[in-house]
C-alpha cells in the first residue's frame, strides 16, 4: 500500500460541487492511502461506433440512424496505440459498440501486436460476447475488461437494455474473472428511473464483487435517443457516488469519466481526490466526434495527442503524479510486493 501523500489535491475545488464533508474526507483519505497522489492515464481508442444493441441511453444505439458510423482499420488502431506509447501511458483501452463487423480474430491480432511490440497493458471494453471470444482475446494477451452493469435494478436494466438481462451481464463479468482478466464494472449515475438509494445499493452490490475497477459516470441525455428530455446527472451527485464507491472499494481503480469531464477541469480535478484514473481519447481527430455516446463527447478541437499531453500537465500542476507502468489492479501490485519480501 502506498504511503499517504501531502499533495495539494483540492486547489480549485468548488465547495458547492462537493458532497457531505465527512463522506468526502473519508474517501479522500482512502484514495491517498491506497494510491498516494498517483493518477494512471489510459489512452482510449474508440475503434467502432457501430452497435447491434439498442440501449435507451446511448447515442450509438442501432436505432439511431442519424449518426455517421465508422470503423477503424487495423493500421489506424495501430497508429493510435503508438500515440499512447509516445505519451508514456502504460495502458491502451480498446472500446467500441458491439460491432459484429469487427471480427474477434482481428481484435486478437491487434491486441497481440500491441502487447508484443509496444509492451503496453490492454483493456478491452467491447461489450458482451461469447465465452470463447473473451478466451481468445485473453489468450492474445488482453489484461483487463471493462463491462459496466449500468444499473443493478433488474427491471430497469431490462427496460434500458432491450433484449438483455442483468443476469447475462453478471455472468459475463464472472466469465471474464474466471479467464483471469482484471475486471472493471460500474454504474450510470442518475440513470432515469433510478433513485439515489438504488444507486447506493448498486455500489454496495458491486463492491461485494470486489472489482478491480469501478466506474461511475453521470447520465447525459442524447438528443437522438428515447431519453432525450430526461435530466442529466449532476457533478455533485456523481462526486458523492464516487466517494461512496471509494469507501466501499478503497482498492479499486476509480476513473474520472469523460461524462463527468464535461463539467470542466475544476470538477475533473475535484473528482481526482477520490478517483485515480483518467482515460483521454486518442481516437483520430477527424472521426472522434462521431463516437457520440452523449452530446459533447469528443467534441474538443484540440488534436488528441496534444489534449492528452495537456492532461499530464494539468495533473503535475495540481500536485498529482502521473502513474508509471501499466497501473494494474491493486491486488496484483500488492501480491507482487509480498512476493518481493519473500
Ligand atoms: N458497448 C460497450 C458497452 O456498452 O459496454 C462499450 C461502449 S459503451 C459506449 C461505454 C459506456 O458508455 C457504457 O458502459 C455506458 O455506461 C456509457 N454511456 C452510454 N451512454 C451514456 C449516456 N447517455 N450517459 C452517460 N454514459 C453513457
Ligand atoms: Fe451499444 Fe454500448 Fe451504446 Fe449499449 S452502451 S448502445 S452496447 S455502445
Amino acid at each position: 500500500m502506498s504511503a499517504p501523500s501531502n499533495a495539494v489535491f483540492l486547489k480549485e475545488n468548488p465547495s458547492d460541487n462537493l458532497p457531505d464533508a465527512g463522506l468526502w474526507n473519508r474517501a479522500c483519505r482512502l484514495r491517498r492511502q491506497y494510491w498516494g497522489n498517483t493518477v494512471f492515464l489510459r489512452g482510449i481508442i474508440e475503434l467502432s461506433n457501430h452497435c447491434r444493441q439498442n440501449c435507451l441511453y446511448c447515442g450509438l444505439r442501432r436505432s439511431n440512424l442519424k449518426i455517421s458510423r465508422y470503423r477503424l482499420s487495423g493500421s489506424q488502431i495501430w497508429n493510435c496505440a503508438m500515440a499512447v506509447k509516445r505519451l508514456g501511458f502504460g495502458t491502451v483501452v480498446l472500446q467500441a459498440g458491439e460491432d459484429p463487423g469487427v471480427s474477434a480474430e482481428d481484435i486478437a491480432q491487434i491486441v497481440k501486436k500491441i502487447k508484443t511490440e509496444l509492451k503496453l497493458a490492454v483493456t478491452l471494453s467491447l461489450g458482451e460476447w461469447e465465452y470463447e471470444t473473451y478466451a481468445l482475446w485473453r489468450k492474445a494477451g488482453a489484461d483487463r475488461y471493462l463491462l459496466k452493469l449500468e444499473t443493478t435494478d433488474e427491471a430497469l436494466y431490462a427496460q434500458m437494455r432491450p433484449g438483455r438481462t442483468l443476469t447475462q451481464r453478471e455472468q459475463a463479468l464472472n466469465q471474464l474473472r474466471d479467464l483471469g482478466y482484471e475486471v472493471g464494472t460500474g454504474l450510470i449515475c442518475a440513470l432515469p428511473g433510478q433513485s439515489r438509494g438504488a444507486l447506493n445499493k448498486g455500489i454496495e452490490k458491486i463492491a461485494r464483487f470486489r472489482p478491480d475497477m469501478l466506474s461511475i459516470g453521470p447520465f447525459q441525455p442524447h438528443p437522438q435517443t428515447p431519453l432525450h428530455s430526461e435530466p442529466a446527472g449532476t457533478a455533485a451527485e456523481t462526486l458523492e457516488a464516487m466517494a461512496h464507491a471509494r469507501i466501499l472499494a478503497p482498492y479499486a481503480h476509480i476513473p474520472v469519466t469523460s461524462a463527468l469531464g464535461l463539467h470542466g477541469n475544476t470538477t475533473r480535478l475535484a473528482a481526482l481526490a477520490v478517483g485515480n484514473v483518467l482515460m483521454p481519447s486518442l481516437t483520430p481527430a477527424d472521426i472522434r466526434a462521431s463516437y457520440s455516446i452523449y452530446p459533447g463527447k469528443n467534441a474538443e478541437e484540440t488534436e488528441p495527442e496534444q489534449r492528452a499531453a495537456q492532461f499530464v500537465q494539468m495533473l503535475t500542476e495540481n500536485g498529482f503524479q502521473p502513474g508509471q507502468g501499466p497501473g494494474e489492479a491493486w491486488r496484483l501490485q500488492n501480491s507482487k510486493k509480498v512476493q518481493i519480501k519473500e
